[in-house]
């Protein structure tokens, strides 16, 4: 009798401690954001047992708040094509895997917003929420209003596109008629310049030019002021900043530095990509 229970406890035990190795692994695989779990089975465990992790981001966001105390400090996303065909080309999500992104921020308590509130924020004329994330679109490609702007609406969350003011109806881009309508329920249009050079390389006349027509052309095919700019690939230097204080209320950037400081004129954002299967892998900046 002594004996059988002894060996019933050993079981027991035995149970036990594998139950806690596991957890214990799987945690600690979820904390380091091991790359085995960036897809497949053991990051659905992974993600059924602890939920989307995004302890990291909000480390950041309070580094990024320390930083640079004048900027309110958002989460900030940027996408370009939006197709659920061409897997293999990097810089497209699939809609569906937008949607999943959506409802994952939402699930992790972040509020979504957009280039108005961010304006609102700075004007002091709105309170922003604990976690803000912003969701943008360059290049102003037509899948975006096929694909994106019908998830969007489905969602009720309101993106930004960034949009190269002389390619508007052009060769797989989105038409004026198109922006307008996404414009009229409530997306947001902002200038991704004239022909999407890369700015630092060019003179100060031309990034002048560059800058300033853009926002003149979208505003008289939209009837709606344009305040917010992204720079083409996300370069600037200082004399590309001064011309875009002189025509913009805020500008972003492509990347995410955690240790830059940042300003109105050099908002960060996270580039998001075809291997971004959930949020954690954006916020891990890979
Ligand atoms: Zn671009």
């Amino acid at each position: 009798m002594y004996l059988k229970n002894s060996k019933a406890i050993t079981v027991l035990i035995s149970f036990i401690c594998f139950f806690a190795i596991c957890a214990g692994l799987f945690a600690y695989a979820h904390h380091i954001g091991s790359p085995v779990l960036e897809s497949g089975r053991l990051e659905w465990i992974s993600r059924v047992i602890y939920g989307p992790n995004v302890r990291r981001e909000i480390a950041r966001l309070k580094h990024a708040k320390e930083l640079s105390p004048e900027v309110f400090p958002i989460t900030a996303l940027c996408y370009h094509e939006v197709r659920p065909d061409r897997a293999d080309d990097f810089l497209n999500v699939n809609p569906e895997i937008l949607r999943r992104h959506i409802r994952e921020f939402r699930e992790a308590g972040f509020t979504f917003i957009d280039v108005d509130d961010l304006r609102q924020y700075e004007a002091g004329t709105a309170q922003p929420p604990e976690k803000a994330v912003l969701l943008s679109f360059d290049d102003g490609y037509a899948d975006n209003y096929k694909y994106a702007y019908p998830v969007l609406r489905e969602e009720k969350v309101t993106g930004t596109f960034f949009v190269v003011s002389s390619m508007v109806g052009k060769d797989n881009r989105m038409t004026a008629g198109q922006l307008k309508e996404m414009q009229a329920n409530g997306m947001k249009i902002g200038s991704h310049t004239v022909n999407h050079e890369v700015l630092t390389k060019k003179s100060a006349e031309q990034i002048d030019y560059e800058l300033r027509v853009s926002r003149e052309q979208l505003e008289t095919m939209l009837g709606k002021p344009v305040y917010a700019l992204a720079y083409p690939t996300g370069y600037v230097n200082s004399t590309v900043q001064s011309i875009a204080e002189k025509y913009y209320d805020m500008a972003f950037i492509a990347s995410v530095i955690p240790d830059a400081k940042q300003t109105r004129y050099t908002l960060q954002r996270y580039g998001v990509f075809n291997w971004n299967e959930h949020i954690e892998s954006i916020f891990r900046n890979r």
